[in-house]
């Protein structure tokens, strides 16, 4: 197949760890036949230091011309003013809302050579292989928000503001995803509190009812932080909305050990999706080689399956992951220092990976 790749490698280790994926894909398109173009695009610190905005059109242009999207990185210290008007994250959470992708789709899978990467017991962790589905596009990072005074005090406000129809379709989203797993799907929410949870739990509760083989459930957000770390294993497909996705996708993030694992897919309503790690551009790693690509080069394998339909593909790219973490090769976040283990740096792990594709 042809297909346009739009690249956004952005900022600190985001170009290394994309040049890493796409050394994968060249090696896909190699053996299985295929023909990837690729167009960069500026996002981020360095389109802020380019053009003065964090996503510039061009870089929107680009990715509407394309098949998908791979994203590196974005922020760093030299960007990171929260009281700067132009700020590196203005970029993703923009090109998210041009591109309509409402869902976030985190996937985590523990690798049984990376059991003791984990903080918690590796009986804990044994087997979990979960995915975590966040609104992306509206919730409290959307909605009103201000500062004001009341008599001497400052105060401020954000506002959690929910559509029935943004919870159905992401509900919906998270069904269809389960249907095709292991058939659990559990809505996350704070219906004991809030109002908006309130209205979450009763769209989550119509959309389940449309989907009898599925085994449904709520669980408040306190409670389910607490199952992550005590029964990880359990969960198949978790949907929540937008904040309480961005905080327990990094918690969940801790089960398979590193941030530099896992990947994600932001996806929409057509095919055209981003796919970018879950981590961010970790600067003080920037150009030193220690980063490390394999959550990037799993976001490819995402890519892959769910905006060009190579599922052949996907698979075999995450099997070269698994049979060179088998071989024992480990970047230094998950590097344990046993001795059946060989230390490597970011580019020679994408040449690992790349080499095991098609063998
Ligand atoms: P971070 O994810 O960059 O780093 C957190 C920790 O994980 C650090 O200890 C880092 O060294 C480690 N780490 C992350 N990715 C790694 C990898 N591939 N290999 C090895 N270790 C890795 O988060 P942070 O330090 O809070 O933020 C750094 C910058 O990234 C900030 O400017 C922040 O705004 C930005 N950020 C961007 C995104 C994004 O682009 N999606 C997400 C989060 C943070």
């Amino acid at each position: 197949m042809q297909a346009k790749l739009a690249v956004l490698a952005g900022d600190g280790i985001g170009p290394e760890i994309v040049q890493q994926a796409l050394k994968v894909l060249d090696r896909v398109a190699q053996v299985f036949g295929h023909q990837f173009e690729t167009e960069d695009g500026l996002i981020g610190g360095i389109a802020i230091d380019a053009k003065g905005i964090a996503l510039p059109d061009e870089t929107v242009e680009i990715c509407h011309r394309s098949d998908a999207v791979l994203l590196g990185a974005v922020g760093g210290p030299k960007w990171d003013n929260p009281r700067a008007a132009v700020r590196p994250e203005q970029g993703l959470l923009g090109i998210r809302k041009e591109l309509d992708l409402f869902a976030n789709v985190r996937p985590v899978k523990v690798s049984p050579y990376l059991l003791h990467a984990s903080p918690l017991r590796p009986d804990v962790v044994a087997g979990v292989d979960l995915v975590v589905v966040r609104e992306l596009t509206s919730g409290i990072y959307f909605g009103k928000r201000g500062r004001y005074l009341e008599g001497e005090e400052e105060r401020a406000f954000d506002t959690m503001d929910y559509a029935r129809s943004e919870v159905e379709r992401v509900v919906r989203f998270a069904c269809e995803m389960a249907a095709k797993r292991r058939k659990q799907v559990a809505s996350v929410d704070k219906a004991n509190v809030l109002e908006v949870s309130r209205l979450w739990r009763e769209a989550a509760t119509d959309v389940f009812s449309a989907y009898p083989a599925l085994q449904s459930e709520h669980i408040l957000v306190d409670a389910c932080a607490m199952f992550l770390v005590r029964r990880p294993a359990t969960f198949d497909v978790l949907v929540m909305g937008n904040l309480f996705g961005d905080v327990l996708t990094d918690e969940a993030s801790m089960i398979a050990g590193s941030m530099g694992m896992l990947p994600s897919a932001s996806l929409g309503a057509g095919t055209v999706g981003l796919y970018e790690p879950i981590h961010g551009s970790a600067p003080k790693y920037a150009g030193l080689d220690v980063a490390n690509p394999l959550a990037t080069i799993l976001s490819g394998a995402m890519m892959l399956r769910h905006s060009l339909g190579l599922e052949k593909e996907a698979t075999a790219v995450e099997a070269a992951v698994d049979k060179v973490l088998a071989e024992g090769y480990r970047t230094r976040d998950i590097h344990s220092g046993a001795p059946e283990e060989t230390k490597v740096g970011t580019a020679a792990m994408g040449d690992l990976v790349a080499e095991r594709i098609g063998y």
